[in-house]
C-alpha cells in the first residue's frame, strides 16, 4: 500500500533515518549498554530544555505523564486552564484521579492569559496547575513565559507545562521558566514514532512527589529520579525509542536549536502564508497563532473563506498526503496542517504545491 505522507499535526512523518536507529539490536535495560545510551542522550535532552534537571523517558504516551504528573503534584486542588480539547480533558483527567478541579476555560481559539491565571491562583484554593503551551487541537499557543511569570508570586503553585506540540520547535528553557513539570510525546515536533514521553522536574516538585500516599508506581516521579540518576527508567522501556531518540538529538545537534526553531517559524509562516493568499482566514486570535501547525478557519468564526473540507482532505490524501480536517467540534468548522518536525521549505513548497492542486480542483 502507498504510504501517505502525514501532515496532520501528530503523529507526523518519521524519516528513513530514524527508523533505521529505532531498528538497532535489542540490549538488556539493566546493562551497562543501555546505562551508556541513557547517558548519552542526557546533554542533548538538557540543552533542548535549557535544564541542570534530569530529563527523564517514559514509554507512554504523553496523556500517561499528564496524569502521572497529577497524581503526583494534586494534593489540595488543581486549576485546569482550559483552551481546546487536550487542556479541556485535562480537567476530566484530574477528576478521574479523585482530585478536586476546576476549570478556567476560555473558548477555543483564544490563548490562557496571565491575567486570568493571576486571579484564579490569587484566591488561595490552588495547590497545582496544568497548562497546555500549544493546544494543538486548534493552533494556540498561550504565553508561557507570562503565565510562568507568576510563579515568582505563587511559589507554592506546582506548575505543570505540557509542550508536547511544542518541544523542539520553539525554545522552553525550564530553568529559567521556574516551572515544575515540562512533558511531550515523541511523535508530535520530535518526529520520533509514538510512544515515549520525555519530561522534568523541579527539585520541589520531587520533593512534593515524595509526600503523595497514592502516587502509583508506573509514573512516579520519585522511581524516575531515582533511577534517572543510575542512567536508568523505573520499568522496562522502548529502547528502541531511545536508539532513535539519540539519534535525533545528534540531528539537532548538527542542525542547531536555533536554526531549528528558524526554520519552523519559517515553514510555518510559509502555510500562514498560503492559507491567507487563498482568501481564508486563521481560527487563532491572532497573535497566538501557533508555530508547528496552522488551523484554517473555514466557517468557525466569521470571516474568510470557506470549502468543503472533507472533499479538499480527500482531494489532499489522493495526491499522497494526509491533513486534518479539525478536531473534535471544529470537525468540518476547521483544517489543520502542520509543519512539525523534519519539515523543510522544500516539503512545504511541496505540500503547497499539492493543497494549490486540490484547491483548483473544489
Ligand atoms: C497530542 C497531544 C496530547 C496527547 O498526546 P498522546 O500522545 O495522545 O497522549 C496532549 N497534549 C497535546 C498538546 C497534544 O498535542
Amino acid at each position: 500500500m502507498a504510504h501517505v505522507k502525514l501532515h496532520i499535526p501528530g503523529p507526523v512523518e518519521v524519516s528513513a533515518r530514524t527508523f533505521h536507529a529505532f531498528c538497532r539490536p535489542m540490549i538488556g535495560h539493566r546493562g551497562q549498554g543501555f546505562k551508556d545510551l541513557y547517558a548519552q542522550v542526557q546533554p542533548g535532552l538538557q540543552s533542548l530544555l535549557s535544564t541542570r534537571q534530569l530529563v527523564y523517558l517514559s514509554t507512554s504516551s504523553a496523556w500517561g505523564v499528564m496524569e502521572g504528573a497529577v497524581r503526583n503534584l494534586v494534593h489540595r486542588r488543581v486549576l485546569n486552564c482550559m483552551c481546546g480539547a487536550f487542556s479541556d480533558k485535562w480537567l476530566d483527567v484530574s477528576r478521574r484521579c479523585g482530585k478536586e478541579a476546576d476549570p478556567l476555560q476560555v473558548a477555543w481559539g483564544s490563548p490562557i492569559r496571565p491575567e486570568q491565571v493571576d486571579a484564579a491562583l490569587a484566591t488561595g484554593r490552588y495547590d497545582a496547575l496544568t497548562l497546555i503551551h500549544n493546544e494543538t487541537s486548534c493552533g494556540v499557543m498561550s504565553p508561557l513565559a507570562e503565565i510562568a511569570a507568576l510563579k515568582a508570586k505563587y511559589p507554592d503553585v506546582t506548575f505543570i507545562v505540557d509542550a508536547v506540540s511544542s518541544m523542539t520547535a520553539v525554545p522552553i528553557g525550564f530553568d529559567a521558566l521556574g516551572i515544575d513539570v515540562l512533558l511531550a510525546g515523541t511523535q508530535k515536533a520530535f518526529a520520533l514514532p509514538p510512544g515515549l514521553t520525555v519530561f522534568t522536574a523541579s527539585p520541589a516538585a520531587l520533593a512534593k512527589a515524595a509526600k503523595a500516599g497514592d502516587r502509583g508506581y508506573y509514573f512516579d516521579l520519585v522511581e524516575f529520579e531515582k533511577n534517572a540518576r543510575e542512567n536508568m527508567t523505573p520499568s522496562t522501556p522502548s529502547i528502541s525509542h531511545v536508539y532513535a531518540l539519540a539519534d535525533k538529538l545528534e540531528e539537532f545537534k548538527a542542525e542547531g536549536l536555533e536554526a531549528r526553531y528558524a526554520r519552523h517559524a519559517r515553514t510555518n509562516d510559509m502555510l500562514r502564508a498560503w492559507a491567507t493568499g487563498h482568501g481564508f482566514t486563521l481560527f487563532p486570535e491572532p497573535g497566538y497563532e501557533s508555530r508547528t501547525l496552522v488551523c484554517v478557519n473555514n466557517g468557525a468564526r466569521p470571516g474568510g473563506r470557506t470549502i468543503d473540507v472533507a472533499r479538499f482532505q480527500k482531494l489532499v490524501k489522493d495526491a499522497g498526503v494526509l491533513i486534518d480536517g479539525g478536531y473534535g467540534k471544529l470537525k468540518g468548522l476547521t483544517f489543520r496542517v502542520s509543519n512539525m518536525g523534519d519539515e523543510t521549505e522544500g516539503t512545504i513548497g511541496a505540500l503547497i504545491g499539492i493543497l494549490d492542486a486540490a484547491l483548483a480542483r473544489l
